[in-house]
């Protein structure tokens, strides 16, 4: 190690220098990460050889995706497919990069993709679209409260010309204005065309903020940009009310034939054990969701593509619903708030880019807003497989099998 970094690596122990200023005092975001990986390193006595190892380039994260890097970990991606989709905008048989440390889990969504498939596909559809952002307002009283409402909703043209200045993608489609006595939420939501939004909503946000405070024709006082009714990365019931990011249902029918030779089970049974276990015990355990494991999907998914983690709080929301029909089973899963992006964020790390290029959506759709909109299309289907084929192993009884065999190491040396 040159002398220079030894001079530093010494300043650090001493409390001369802070970790987070490296990239400032060496210039080199890489090799501030190297710095602080070896001061880490010699500190704890330990080696970082293994987060050491990565692809990434700080120079390129610096000042977007992380603060004090000190490497990466790698985390391994299945692949599962072909998925048939028919969508507004997903048309045809996608491969769905997941990763995950969870054994077992590729391979029971890979059952339900193949009986998804052989039934015809996944029909899906983005119902409504939308990110959310909802700064708290205070003014005086009641009176006040819906005055400003009322003033938010006359100058709503004003305003959506107004956040041109602060984004090119994004577009304020409504406002829900939400009142306790004298407090003010107003939920604005935007098209945030293929990006996820979030970074979006709130810039747009803030300048509207800023605009009310200056124009409008009475005392109001933001007390926070962000008034929790949003509702970002908590588990809420007005995202799936209202709905929040990509509002997604998909739906097939799973052949009698299908359900029998893929599933091993019965259309009957699985309804059984959707009413019971995702109606009737999700209800008796308060759950604001009634799904088998859309969060094992969810946050694959998410983490294979770049997709913001802490958002599989509600984007995992859903519902599970089937019945069963003459011709087989009917299976959909609603998705009210599903937050994903191909733009901005951690997509434009390289191999999350690369995964999502498996389903072709990598980067900006023509036009803007399609790539995002596919995207969500084939989540909605690999999720509805998710949900099937979990539905499938508990109604025959083979769950805690799977895991033995898949979770741990059990399938070693058998054929
Ligand atoms: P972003 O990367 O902040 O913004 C997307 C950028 O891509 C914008 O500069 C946009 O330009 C541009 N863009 C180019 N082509 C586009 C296209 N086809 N569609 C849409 N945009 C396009 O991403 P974001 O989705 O708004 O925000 C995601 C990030 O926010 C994540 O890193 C997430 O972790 C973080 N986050 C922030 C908050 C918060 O409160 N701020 C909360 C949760 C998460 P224009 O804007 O000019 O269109």
């Amino acid at each position: 190690m040159d002398s220079d970094i030894e001079e530093i690596l010494e300043k650090i122990e001493k409390g001369e220098v802070s970790l987070s200023r490296l990239e400032r005092i060496l210039g080199n975001p890489n090799l501030a990460a190297l710095v602080r990986r070896v001061y880490l390193e010699r500190k704890l006595g330990i080696s970082l050889s293994g987060i050491a190892s990565t692809i990434l380039d700080f120079e390129e994260l610096y000042g977007r995706n992380i603060e004090n890097p000190i490497g990466a970990v790698q985390v391994p991606v299945g692949v599962v497919g072909p998925l048939r989709v028919e969508g507004e905008y997903a048309q045809g048989d996608f491969y769905v990069p997941l990763a995950t440390t969870e054994g077992a889990l590729v391979a029971s969504i890979s059952r339900g993709v193949k009986a998804v498939t052989l039934s015809g596909g996944a029909r899906v559809r983005v119902i409504r679209d939308g990110m959310t952002r909802a700064p708290l307002l205070r003014v005086e009283s009641i009176v006040e409260a819906v005055r400003l409402a009322d003033w938010v909703q006359e100058h709503f043209e004003e305003l959506k010309s107004l956040i041109k200045e602060v984004t090119r993608h994004g577009e304020l489609v409504d406002v829900y204005p939400y009142i306790i006595g004298n407090m003010v939420w107003l939920r604005f939501r935007y098209k945030t065309g293929d990006a996820m939004g979030m970074n979006m909503a709130t810039i747009a946000s803030d300048k509207i903020c800023k605009h009310i405070r200056d124009s409008y024709p009475g005392s109001v006082e933001c007390i926070a940009l962000s008034g929790n009714i949003c509702s970002d990365k908590k588990p809420a019931i007005i995202n799936r009310l209202l709905g929040r990011g990509k509002y997604v249902v998909a739906e097939a029918l799973i052949t009698r034939e299908v359900a029998e030779k893929v599933l091993k089970t019965t259309p009957e049974a699985i309804h059984y054990v959707n009413t019971s276990k995702n109606l009737l015990g999700s209800a008796a355990a308060g759950s604001p969701s009634y799904n088998a494991h859309v969060a094992n999907i969810i946050a694959a998914v998410f983490l294979a593509t770049g997709q913001d983690m802490a958002q599989v709080v509600e984007s995992s929301l859903a519902f599970t619903w089937t019945e069963p029909r003459r011709e087989g089973l009917y299976i959909s899963v609603t998705l009210p708030s599903l937050e994903v992006g191909t733009v901005g964020g951690g997509t434009r790390l390289p191999t999350q880019r690369e995964a999502l290029s498996i389903m072709g959506v990598a980067g900006g759709g023509d036009p803007p807003g399609t790539n995002a909109l596919k995207f969500a299309e084939i989540v909605g289907g690999v999720v509805l497989a998710g949900e099937l084929n979990l539905l499938a192993s508990l109604s025959e009884g083979s769950l805690a099998r799977a895991h033995e065999l898949l979770g741990r190491g059990g399938i070693i040396g058998k054929s």
